[in-house]
């Protein structure tokens, strides 16, 4: 849950998830719809899948094995389990001796050598790789685990990202070369942005009385199983299609919405009256109860109808 958001989130989330699911054994027991549910709204739904097939393969080895997987190459069998995790679970569960590496290791590790830009070149990731390696043959005879979380607390308390390292307070200072040669602002360098792809969307609110049409995002594409407007994409050329449109249809709501490196500029279409059949893999949501509907919705369906609700 923490890869993508802010603690304060991610804690109401959490503690919902343990109240649904508190054991593994639990967690493989759900449904996935239900899951997706629990996860409505944190988005990068793939998480959530892999977390509940996960789930499943522990509770197979669990119950044939009785023991837990304790090597950091069992932990990256599982699905969505990266090296990252694989080492923090290892390391603090189960005394592996591999340091997980996330950016507030590569901050702190990269500012005491001053090993000026991990994150774009090769070779100073090279030596921050190797410096990691000494560090955990150095620390072999502690318990990894709390190493890294030290790695975490004074990643995030002290050795802060820019300009607001507390230097003063840092417990490595007299050996930290950055702060020596008062670079430590400007270590690590920032990592290089992808270009940002700009798209505007469509989201076509087909009605029914007091309903909308929903479809369901078919196999195959992101978010698949979530429930969404039916949406037409279009990268952005020029003009937008607001100014083309609006003159012709009622565009009720729009937001910008942010996927990776896409940014979206999505208008809500009003696009008639539905008077066909109701295809398969479609379903009304009645507005008045949106917030009851029993699948799990996309976020950018959500946020519409948030701001359509409002204007009501
Ligand atoms: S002395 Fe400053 S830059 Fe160096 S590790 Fe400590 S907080 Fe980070």
């Amino acid at each position: 849950m923490s890869q993508q958001s802010t603690m304060p989130t991610v804690v109401r989330y959490f503690q919902k998830w343990m109240t649904l699911f508190p054991t593994v054994f639990d967690l493989a027991k759900a449904k996935e719809p239900n899951v997706l549910k629990a996860w409505e709204g944190l988005g990068y739904y793939s998480r959530a899948r892999n977390v509940l097939a996960s789930a499943k393969l522990l509770d197979a080895k669990l119950r044939a094995s009785k023991t837990w997987p304790n090597s950091v190459e069992e932990w990256m069998s599982l699905p969505g389990v990266g090296d990252y995790t694989a080492k923090a679970i290892t390391a603090i569960c189960f005394e592996g001796k591999q340091l997980p590496v996330d950016g507030n290791v590569i901050r702190v590790v990269a500012r005491l050598l001053a090993i000026d830009d991990p994150l774009n070149s090769s070779k100073d990731k090279a030596q921050l790789i190797e410096a990691v390696k000494q560090l955990e043959v150095l620390a072999s005879s502690l318990p990894m685990g709390d190493l890294a979380q030290a790695f975490m607390e004074l990643g995030s308390e002290i050795c802060r990202p820019g300009a607001l390292a507390d230097c003063a307070n840092c417990c490595l200072s007299r050996v930290c070369l950055a702060r020596a040669r008062d670079v430590q602002a400007l270590i690590p360098q920032k990592k290089k942005q992808r270009e940002k792809v700009q798209l505007e969307s469509l989201a076509l609110a087909y009605r029914k009385g007091d309903q909308i049409l929903l479809r369901q995002i078919p196999k195959g594409r992101r978010l698949e199983g979530q429930w969404e407007l039916p949406v037409l994409n279009l990268e952005k050329a020029g003009s937008s299609i607001k100014s083309l449109i609006s003159d012709h249809f009622e565009l009720r709501a729009e937001l910008t919405h942010f996927i990776t490196h896409h940014q979206y500029r999505a208008f809500w279409l009003e696009a008639g009256l539905w008077r066909g059949v109701l295809p398969a893999g479609h379903k009304w949501l009645n507005l008045e109860k949106w917030r009851h509907f029993d699948g799990s919705l996309s976020t950018l369906t959500r946020k519409l109808l948030i701001l359509v609700e409002k204007q009501s």
